[in-house]
């Protein structure tokens, strides 16, 4: 409940919430469980070459992000992933806004959000063990849509890679993934990777001071 009211925004350190307010965080947690259905996608691709602005892979097509080209461009592979929970928490959200039932909608959606937090934390650290026992470090994981990398066509590069149309993921005209509780980032896998240790994508994003999701452990967005 703790990391939904970190997805709301909402500050319980100094009052903590009215019982109903837990109560109705109770019911709608309890009620997402039977709805959330977290799917993982990857694969892996060779790095061909990088420039100032891009990552160029082995099918010539070029990821752009300087951030990406400071942290991966010395990889030898990047490893494209995505992550969702499915559609049927957008749809129940939908269905409470269509009712008029506000807090229920803003809850439910705090929920997802958590939920595809949580899922993509969990299925980033099976990539990192994977990689670290095969003796390779590993980057921080980055996503187009960031002040660091502002490309959203890249999305479709990653999509075109990926194929996560197999798991009910697509991409809007505007690139924006569908259902919207989903993820697609990239990591870079190396011997000789530059050191950003303790370091996260939020420490390269404009918008680190005023981002609710932001935590100390790194989240993903
Ligand atoms: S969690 Fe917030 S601060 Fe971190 S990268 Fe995402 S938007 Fe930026």
């Amino acid at each position: 409940m703790e990391e939904v009211f970190q997805a709301e925004g909402a500050d319980y350190s100094r009052r903590p919430p009215r019982p109903g307010i837990v109560e109705l965080h109770r019911q709608i947690m309890a009620e997402a469980e039977s709805l959330v259905s977290p799917v993982a996608v990857w694969c892996e691709v060779a790095v061909k070459d990088f420039g100032q602005e891009e990552v160029i892979l082995e099918n010539g097509q070029k990821l752009t992000s300087r951030l990406l080209v400071r942290t991966a461009g010395t990889a030898e592979k990047l490893i494209l992933f995505t992550v969702t929970i499915g559609s049927a928490m957008d749809n129940r959200t939908a269905e409470y806004s269509k009712a008029g039932e506000i807090m229920e909608a803003f809850i439910s959606d705090a929920v997802g959000t958590a939920y595809i937090a949580k899922s993509a934390i969990a299925a980033l650290a099976k990539l990192e063990e994977k990689y670290h026992r095969s003796g390779l470090e590993t980057t921080f994981p980055m996503g187009p849509g960031h002040s660091y990398w502002r490309a959203m066509e890249d999305m479709r590069t990653i999509f075109g890679i990926l194929r996560p149309e197999q798991v009910g993921l697509k991409l809007t005209e505007s690139n924006l993934i569908l259902p919207r509780k989903s993820i697609a980032m990239v990591i870079g896998a190396g011997s000789k990777l530059p050191d950003f240790k303790g370091k996260s994508h939020c420490d390269f994003c404009d918008l680190q001071n005023s981002c609710k999701m932001r935590t100390g452990s790194g989240p993903i967005c």
